[in-house]
């Protein structure tokens, strides 16, 4: 189909195109990446802009129970939501373990709810990419907001947080008093930080953990994009459906207040900044795996082996002949 045709479709709306568009992005054919960059320029006709929320978590702290139980209350408010994810280890089995429908059983029925799991067989930079073109076809599509899931397993936080306007690190109550090694740069681009399963015998713990993080945002900085008392901790139970009305105010007075001051366009202004340096990069990186550099570089590899040429002057003939084209 013409890319332009499929772009009028999902602006006007329509799931499958939605969805063909999407397989398109992540196509790593050439002739595909063509018309994905046709689609992708036609899809600024819409003009619209959704709200985009990162979602971090260890595997079990709740992602997917807060994601169902989170979507349907915006659900209920008239509000229509797509879930997306970035799943650092879908390149290496080869499925993906999140935004699976399985997993929010209510949330994938509803018919104002588009859910898409992290594409596969793809190394991080890559999933990373393309889900980027997956938030913008949705937010086209007329999805009010867009849930961007990932897991805390380093790299994947910084990525999905160069593609949100808001980033929400969800943790579990800890046993103890440590803050369960969370990592100062994922403290650092939260926004808020939702302890979740505050409920039953785990409630007192949430509290703990709670104060603690609290006490550890006031010590990281103080950003001057951000009102009084955020970046903020608070608990919730995504089980009982506890919290998150609070969660979703505290949310929309964050996103307001930096519409307000001009922070909501600049932040947008620097990812697409970050996000054609990336794509540069990652261009330049797959030519090298292209022929005929390939095979040169293969070919220089066991003559820089051997001792027959230095590894500076054969990167620089590589350099040389990427350049000449
Ligand atoms: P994910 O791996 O981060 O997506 O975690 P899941 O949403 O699959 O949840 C992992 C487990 O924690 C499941 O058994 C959930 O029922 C449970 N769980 C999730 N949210 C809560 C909560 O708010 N309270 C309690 N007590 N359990 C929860």
């Amino acid at each position: 189909m013409d890319p332009k045709e499929l772009a009028q479709q999902v602006i006007d709306g329509n799931r499958r195109a939605l969805a063909r568009a999407i397989t398109l992005v992540e196509s790593a054919r050439a002739d595909h990446r063509e018309q994905a960059i046709i689609l992708m320029d036609a899809l600024k006709a819409s003009n619209r802009v959704a709200l985009r929320v990162g979602l971090s978590g260890t595997p079990g702290v709740g992602k997917s129970t807060f994601i169902e139980t989170f979507g349907m209350m915006l659900i209920r408010e008239g509000l229509k939501v797509a879930v997306l994810a970035v799943d650092p280890s879908s390149s290496r089995s080869g499925g993906s373990i999140l935004g699976d429908k399985t997993r929010m059983e209510l949330l994938s029925r509803e018919p104002h709810a588009f859910i898409r799991p992290s594409p596969s067989q793809l190394e991080l930079g890559g999933v990373a990419r393309r889900t980027r073109e997956a938030v913008s076809l949705c937010e086209a599509a007329g999805y009010d907001i867009i849930l961007i899931e990932t897991v805390g397993v380093g790299q994947s936080e910084t990525v999905v947080s160069q593609m949100s306007d808001l980033f929400l690190l969800l943790l579990a109550p800890a046993g103890g008093d440590e803050l369960q090694g969370v990592k100062r740069g994922i403290m650092e681009i939260a926004d808020m930080i939702l302890v979740n399963k505050a409920d039953g015998d785990l409630k007192a713990a949430a509290n703990r953990t709670c104060a603690d993080y609290a006490g550890a945002l006031r010590l990281i900085r103080k950003r001057s994009y951000d009102p009084e008392g955020y970046p903020k901790a608070m608990t919730v139970s995504a089980l009982q459906d506890n919290g998150l009305t609070e969660a979703w105010t505290d949310m929309q007075t964050l996103i307001d207040w930096r519409r307000a001051h001009g922070h909501f366009d600049a932040r947008r202004a620097r990812q697409a900044e970050y996000w054609f340096a990336q794509e540069i990069r990652f261009g330049l990186l797959g030519q090298l795996d292209r022929e005929p550099l390939k095979s040169m570089i293969a070919q220089l590899a066991g003559q820089v082996a051997s001792g027959d040429i230095t590894p500076s002057h054969a990167a620089h003939d590589v350099l040389t002949a990427l350049r000449e084209g």
